[in-house]
């Protein structure tokens, strides 16, 4: 099935709104999701279906399985187009672009693990910044220019003051930052050399939580890095205690501050950069995050209380690379797209756990 037209009801839907002078942005649009199966792009997923908007799902499932497309599905209450496949490989976009009649495109596919970025930074540089000029060389053959990339707070670097905001310095500290400003970089040359071009470089704080219904949300492959995963699975049993890294930083309590943000509302500010990037030309860099830091101790409180019960922790050095606090300057993600996270931590934690009772311990969604 392709997107070469969009469906009957959408077209009847697009010719009511504009009647009633519903404003532009408000039309449905045919999504290339690449990374379409991980973490938060499935979130993201399922807001843009339910907005209405037609999307083909692109993963080379290195980091994902496909039964999370079922997961998916069984949200949507509709099939979904999954194309296997990875975004260095040419002639798979060029098919895929040829098949669907793609309006814009969200670029989730990319490695992400800080510690492996410095172990094995060609592998890095050729799947994230490889992996991105590909699919916007494709993307530009095909006459596409409306582009949302997954980017991070960590192009950043050490804070030369806090909260960030898009206009603090970038300096990234690993190759895996490096990568993510690299392609932030291309973009911003590529607006400079055809106004035409409408790109936003989202960068995200800490995604945490998932799914209310349970059925999908963050399940890493082997023992987690990140803290709430971590957490789930101290919590599940199948690991003995959390090991804080350090609580001797100057902070509220000593432990590491981040800004944690729940993956719906990082998943519903993709929706408004949608609708930013189909009335706006030009690129912008734009902060996804609460403004708000919460220690180690403050995550692990959450946790607790939503499992009823204590946690065990051992407290351990501090890990290496790790700085003692960030957190974002939203001001701009609401002045530009009119957005805003709504989710507090409790939210953020309960449903994280909601989503390991109900899939990761019972069956893991990586298979
Ligand atoms: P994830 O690993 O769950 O999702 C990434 C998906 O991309 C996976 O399904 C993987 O199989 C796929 N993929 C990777 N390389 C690919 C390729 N070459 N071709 C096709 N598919 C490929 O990660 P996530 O947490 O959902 O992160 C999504 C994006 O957001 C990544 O680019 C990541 O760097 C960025 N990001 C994540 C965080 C975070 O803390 N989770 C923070 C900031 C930025
Ligand atoms: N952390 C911890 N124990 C863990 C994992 C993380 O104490 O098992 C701390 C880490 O030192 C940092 C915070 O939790 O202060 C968030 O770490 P995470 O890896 O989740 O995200 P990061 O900000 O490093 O990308």
């Amino acid at each position: 099935m392709g997107l070469t037209k969009r469906s009957n009801i959408n077209s009847l839907a697009l010719k009511l709104r504009l009647a009633i002078n519903v404003p532009r942005y408000n039309v449905f649009m045919n999504v290339l999701i690449t990374g379409g199966l991980g973490f938060i792009a499935s979130h993201t997923a399922c807001v843009l279906a339910e907005a209405g908007h037609q999307l083909v799902l692109l993963d080379n499932l290195v980091n994902s399985k496909r039964s999370v497309l079922q997961r998916l599905e069984t949200i949507i209450g509709k099939p979904l187009i999954f194309i296997e496949g990875d975004v260095r490989d040419e002639a798979c976009l060029n098919a895929l672009f040829k098949t669907h009649a793609i309006d814009a495109v969200i670029h989730f596919a990319g490695l992400k693990s800080v510690s492996e970025s410095s172990q094995d930074p060609l592998r890095y540089y050729c799947n994230n910044v490889g992996g991105s000029i590909a699919l916007l060389q494709s993307m530009k053959a095909h006459g596409i220019k409306k582009f949302i990339f997954s980017s991070s707070a960590t192009v950043y670097g050490t804070p030369q003051y806090l909260p960030y905001d898009e206009s603090h310095p970038t300096k990234p500290i690993n190759p895996y930052g490096q990568t993510k400003l690299q392609v932030e970089e291309i973009m911003r040359d590529l607006a400079h050399s055809d106004p035409s071009w409408s790109m936003i470089a989202l960068r995200y704080f800490n995604p945490v939580g998932a799914h209310d219904s349970g059925l999908i949300g963050e399940d890493p492959s082997g023992i987690p890095n990140n803290l709430t995963p971590y957490l789930a699975q101290v919590a599940s049993g199948q690991l003995p205690f959390i090991r804080v890294f350090g609580d001797d930083y100057e902070t509220k309590d000593g432990t590491g501050e981040r800004d944690y943000i729940h993956v719906m509302d990082l998943a519903e500010g993709h929706l408004t950069a949608l609708h930013y990037v189909e009335s706006h030309t030009g690129y912008c860099p734009v902060n996804l995050g609460t403004g708000v830091a919460y220690s180690v101790y403050e995550v692990i409180a959450s946790f607790e209380k939503a499992i009823g019960r204590a946690i065990e922790r051992k407290i351990e050095a501090r890990r290496a690379g790790d700085l003692p606090v960030y957190y974002a300057d939203p001001k701009n993600a609401n002045a530009i797209l009119g957005w805003s996270a709504t989710r507090n931590l409790d939210q953020m934690c309960a449903s994280a756990w909601n989503f390991q009772k109900t899939s990761v311990s019972a069956s893991s969604t990586k298979k």
